[in-house]
């Protein structure tokens, strides 16, 4: 099956893949990671990256389509993606329906992961991330079980994002309003969309997600 989870920054879309991930074998496609990654290692992507994610604009549509092309074509995916992040315009939406129709796979739902914005800059300001596995982390939601170390791999260096204040939160909250919410009618009309309620415990999402990916 393959899932686009769609969500204001802060929805919770980087959470629910990961669990979606390890219980149910779909691969997460998150290309705000491959771009954090990109920028790490300092290639001509993550060049022409970097300042863009740090103002919480977005990345020109012809290197993102470029991006998710060549990780869909890539064999893990065939057991099933959930893109985390992707599309966020509709160029990239039309361009997602054209590879995907080239490569012969369909898109079987999108899920609308619906959250009050006011509740958002707080979900993001208080975020972290081990640094060694990339296990999401949040000061006030969802603490390691021993403070300073990873759940799952025991490390103990965290990292948090550049762009994850308040003030660049602004940014990406407009770029949302105005690129990437016009998507929800797109895939609405085509009948795969479905809402989860965001605001809701992690489990209960995960729950509600579940549910939509059972009954598709
Ligand atoms: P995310 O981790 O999904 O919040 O993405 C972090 C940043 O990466 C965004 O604020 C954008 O600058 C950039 N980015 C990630 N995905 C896309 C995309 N599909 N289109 C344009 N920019 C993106």
């Amino acid at each position: 099956m393959n899932i686009i989870l769609l969500g204001p920054p802060g929805a919770g879309k980087g959470t629910q893949a990961q669990r979606l991930q390890a219980e149910k074998g779909m691969v997460q496609l998150s290309t705000g990671d491959m771009l954090r990654a990109a920028v790490a290692s300092g290639s001509e992507l993550g060049k022409k990256a970097k300042d863009i994610m740090e103002k919480g604009e977005l990345v020109p549509d012809s290197l993102m389509v470029g991006l998710i092309q060549d990780r869909i074509a890539q064999p893990d995916a065939a057991k099933g993606f959930i893109l985390d992040g992707f599309p966020r315009t509709e160029a990239q939406a039309k361009a997602l329906d054209e590879m995907l129709g080239k490569a012969g796979k369909k898109l079987d739902r999108v899920v609308e992961m619906e959250v009050d914005e006011k509740a958002l800059t707080e979900r993001i300001v208080g975020r972290f991330t081990c640094a060694k596995c990339g296990t999401g982390y949040h000061e006030k939601f969802k603490r390691p079980k021993v403070d300073g170390v990873c759940d799952v791999c025991g490390s103990k260096e965290f990292t948090r994002r550049k762009d994850d204040n308040a003030e660049t939160m602004k940014t990406r909250m407009a770029a949302y309003r105005a690129q990437t919410e016009p998507l929800l009618p797109y895939y609405g009309a085509r009948g795969v969309l479905r809402k989860v309620d965001g605001m809701a415990a992690m489990d209960e999402v995960y729950r509600q997600i579940s549910g939509i990916l059972s009954g598709a």
